[in-house]
């Protein structure tokens, strides 16, 4: 029997507003209800007005996954009636959607089909206080709740309600949680790179839906298994292992698994589930009649295209060719544009310096300089420091030594009489004689060594 994964990969844009009004959408850890106006709010006669920048970046993203952009797309309703959705539906698209038919090449050469990349916004965050533990609870208003029977009661924040999301589909094209993890590293350094998300799974800017099946004789099944919201890359990987266990033991009995919605319970290391799978038609999608639909020009793609950041792929190449680096040291040092870019600087003034990238480079990876600590320039210097002993060999530090002695016959004298300054000024004639790049205890030695 063989796995078969499909994937839905939820994205927060880190736009300055929200989706749809002018509320801040940098809610994280942010005092709850704070960030809400009437439209996040969903209170009766609140229009939308679309965010721009997350439209832009939600088209770029489908870019990166080498996605077609349709020039006519909208927005739809998906309504379904959940205490951290307040207008009973959630702006999003259903067949139109801004992005199609891209794909994604794993390490091993295999291509997943990317088969959407659409626009929607978030939810509310539902609080739930569990009666047993607690029973009475201040907001932060200061307020406190008191629940007599002890029954347990949920809050609702509407900050993070109605921050741009972008949903990433694929086909079911995986087989393994392996490749799985593979391709959602590879969504997450595109997302940063493109600086359009932080893609921070703690903070939940990122989040991953699994849909499992097996298939008895290389057919799509009939059935598939979501797994719900799951925000971590080792809880798809285990979410996944387990399902396959799961789904297994149910086939081999002759029986078939019930398509369902399943959540990920990472104390008890399995998955439960919520409910039965809705199907499209129970969400009763229509067009969102208070938000024109989208037209795009095609100058208006390739403008966007143009603005597009280098992509992880590009850079490999780029860092590959222009720096003469294996593999290996190019996969490292492009992971993060914050090590490339600092790569890049450090390359720049070792040029006036002969320091060559692949030293570099080197460097960088056996060293692991902090960053923040040791700035570009700095690194170089440390790398002058620490190479030039290797370079610059005894014999070309005896022959300057021999040189700048018989050049200065004076401070030769001075020295053997004991001055001090008089051998200061010798190392100093004979470091800049070497450009500086030796240790000046060598020079001490081999000053010494020519007047024994
Ligand atoms: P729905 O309409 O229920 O959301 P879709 O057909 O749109 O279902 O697919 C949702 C996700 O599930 C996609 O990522 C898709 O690749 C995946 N998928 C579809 N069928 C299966 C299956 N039999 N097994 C595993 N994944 C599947
Ligand atoms: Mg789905
Ligand atoms: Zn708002």
């Amino acid at each position: 029997m063989k796995p078969v994964i499909g994937l839905e990969v939820h994205i927060e844009l880190k736009t300055r507003s929200k989706m749809f009004c002018g509320c801040s959408a940098d809610y994280f850890g942010k005092k709850p209800n704070t960030h809400t106006c009437p439209v996040c709010l969903g209170l009766p006669g609140a229009l939308p007005v679309p965010n721009k920048k997350a439209i832009e970046w939600c088209v770029m993203l489908g870019m990166a996954l080498n996605c077609k952009i349709p020039h006519f797309s909208k927005f739809d309703r998906k309504n379904y009636f959940y205490p951290d959705l307040p207008k009973g539906y959630q702006i999003s698209q259903y067949d139109e959607p801004f992005c199609v038919n891209g794909s994604i090449k794993l390490s091993t050469g295999k291509k997943i089909r990317i088969r959407r990349v659409h626009m929607e916004e978030d939810t509310a965050k539902l609080v739930h206080e569990l009666g047993n533990q607690k029973s009475t609870r201040s907001t932060s208003s200061g307020q406190e709740i008191k629940n007599q029977k002890d029954e347990g009661y949920s809050l609702i924040d509407f900050n993070r309600s109605g921050v741009p999301l972008a949903e990433i589909v694929t086909e079911p094209d995986f087989d393994d949680a392996k490749d799985v993890k593979e391709y959602l590293q590879k969504i997450q350094q595109i997302a940063r790179y493109l600086e359009i998300s932080n893609a921070d799974m703690e903070k939940g800017d990122m989040r991953l839906e699994p849909n499992i099946s097996l298939s008895k004789d290389g057919k799509l099944p009939s059935y598939k298994i979501e797994v719900k919201n799951i925000n971590s890359f080792r809880f798809v990987e285990k979410a996944i292992e387990f399902e396959i266990r799961r789904q297994t033991e149910i086939l081999q009995k002759g029986q078939t698994p019930i398509q369902e919605t399943r959540g990920w319970d990472e104390a008890k290391q399995k998955t439960i589930s919520q409910r039965t799978k809705e199907e499209a038609s129970d969400y009763r999608y229509f067009p969102e009649p208070d938000i024109p639909p989208i037209r795009w020009a095609k100058s208006q793609i390739s403008n966007l295209k143009s603005q597009m950041r280098e992509l992880p792929k590009e850079k490999f190449k780029r860092f590959k060719k222009d720096y003469e680096l294996s593999d290996y040291d190019t996969e490292i040092l492009t992971r993060e544009t914050t090590i490339a870019d600092y790569f890049e600087d450090a390359v720049r003034i070792g040029k006036n310096k002969n320091i060559d990238a692949k030293k570099i480079a080197k460097f960088i990876m056996n060293r692991k300089p902090s960053i923040e600590e040791v700035l570009p320039a700095k690194l170089v210097r440390n790398i002058e420091s620490a190479t030039t002993y290797v370079n610059i060999n005894e014999e070309e530090i005896k022959i300057t030594v021999k040189k700048v002695l018989k050049n200065n016959s004076q401070a030769v004298e001075d020295f053997k009489k004991g001055k001090t300054q008089a051998l200061q000024y010798l190392v100093g004639s004979v470091m800049r004689a070497l450009k500086g790049k030796v240790d000046p205890r060598v020079v001490i030695e081999a000053i010494e060594n020519e007047l024994k």
